[in-house]
């Protein structure tokens, strides 16, 4: 039986989002877009292309059908991409044209400079060219054949390096994007050393600071690192007044158990961010903290700030902080920007059944994804070894998170699931 008092993720989720307030405008230069959320739609300003344009080298030709082979025309100028309008083309002439120029006024088609030849006959004035072979297409982009003037041309999404082109072919030099919210990061933990340093013999390396400062980063974030915090609550006030002035978002972890050193849930109601969920119906991620400082609130004294701060405060272990961050902390990142955001999930066929004995709280588990054997079209997700929340080396196996619903102990060999996924 689902426990009564521990709160399921999904509402859980619903809570952080709507936390958020409605992403903040800022306009940037096209080159300083890459990853960026456009928030609104944008046309296309002018037809694309914007003229007749040729698509092969050849010889432009204004005539309604497609010549035979063995016709004779006489070569009246030439069209270069870029070399600006030629004058009318009469029926009986062809203009020499490159990939990309301009059709001069009256062409219909061009003809490929390998399908010609050069034509010498005494007493013909002027360059002329003979058709060695028929055309069979007319090698003509025609103007507004690939966008319309005023069709839509992209709509709100994090952009990527085809979008930049496409906004600029249509001559935006700057784009309207969401701002990206301020991340900070902080470990906290008597045990923790930072890699480089000595270990003594009951400590642990901080493995939770790199990884959620490097998935803020990919989700977009901008990042401020505060450290490692030991388990001193005047230490950790200190930063954390420090960081809930600076940030957008405050993620911790560690400190939001039942140990008498958690200090966490406390200080941060002292410091006047609203508890808004504390623990979770999920495995691994249960003592996941989620508060929200409100405008003007806390931060150092008088030094109220104009919008709210997000805490999350993850649990300790590296994979419940790394699920934590999954499932609420990337959704609140792309929230923040105005992206959609909703996991990318995979179909997938489960590669071996999956079992467990407790089904009160929902549950993901680390899976690799392949190609099924039997050439079957869909993927295949099967569990790496875990050993459970403490095994971060799973996380480097595994491609996703299969999820197991509150209530459900076994999914058998090849159901279908869907895998979210964890890499790009
Ligand atoms: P806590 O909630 O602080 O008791 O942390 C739960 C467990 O996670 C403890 O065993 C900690 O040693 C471990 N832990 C806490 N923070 C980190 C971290 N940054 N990196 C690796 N393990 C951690
Ligand atoms: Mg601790």
């Amino acid at each position: 039986m689902p426990s009564p008092v521990l709160l399921h993720p999904d509402q859980a989720l619903d809570l952080v989002l709507a936390s958020i307030a409605p992403p903040r405008v800022e306009v940037l230069p096209l080159d300083q877009c890459l990853g960026r959320v456009l928030l609104a739609e944008l046309s296309n300003r002018f037809d694309q292309p914007p003229f007749d344009r040729a698509t092969m080298d050849g010889f432009a030709l204004a005539l309604p059908e497609p010549p035979a082979a063995g016709s004779q025309f006489r070569v009246v100028g030439t069209a270069a991409a870029g070399s600006g309008l030629l004058p009318s083309l009469a029926d009986g002439d062809c203009v020499r044209i490159m990939t990309g120029a301009a059709l001069p006024p009256g062409a219909t088609m061009v003809h490929r400079v390998e399908r010609t030849a050069p034509l010498k006959t005494p007493g013909l004035e002027g360059e002329w060219i003979v058709l060695t072979q028929a055309e069979d297409g007319r090698n003509v982009n025609p103007k507004g054949a690939n966008l319309r003037a005023g069709a839509l041309l992209i709509g709100p999404r994090r952009l990527g390096p085809q979008d930049l082109g496409v906004l600029a072919s249509s001559g935006y030099g700057q784009a309207e994007v969401g701002r990206r919210p301020l991340v900070g990061v902080l470990s906290t933990g008597d045990e923790l050393r930072a890699a480089g340093e000595a270990l003594g013999p009951t400590s642990i390396y901080d493995t939770n600071g790199p990884t959620l400062a490097a998935l803020a980063q990919l989700a977009g974030a901008e990042v401020r690192r505060y450290g490692i915090v030991r388990d001193d609550p005047r230490l950790l006030e200190a930063v954390l007044v420090q960081a809930l002035g600076e940030c957008d978002i405050l993620l911790s972890s560690g400190g939001v158990s039942m140990g008498e050193f958690d200090y966490l849930p406390g200080l941060l109601a002292s410091l006047g961010v609203e508890r808004i969920f504390h623990k979770l119906a999920m495995k691994p991620g249960k003592p996941l903290w989620f508060g929200r400082l409100a405008p003007g609130q806390g931060g150092a004294p008088g030094q109220g700030r104009a919008s709210p701060v997000l805490v999350f405060a993850l649990p300790g272990n590296p994979v419940s902080s790394f699920v934590g961050f999954e499932l609420f902390v990337r959704p609140a990142i792309a929230a923040f920007q105005g992206l959609d955001p909703a996991p990318r999930l995979l179909r997938a066929s489960l590669g071996e059944a999956v079992e467990r004995q407790d089904t009160e709280r929902l549950e993901y588990l680390p899976v690799k994804i392949g190609p099924s054997p039997a050439g079957s079209a869909s993927m295949e997700a099967r569990p790496v070894r875990y050993t459970g929340s403490t095994m971060v080396q799973a996380l480097a196996w595994a491609d996703g998170l299969l999820r197991l619903e509150i209530g459900e102990a076994r999914l058998d060999k090849g159901s279908s699931v869907d895998v979210r996924l964890l890499r790009a």
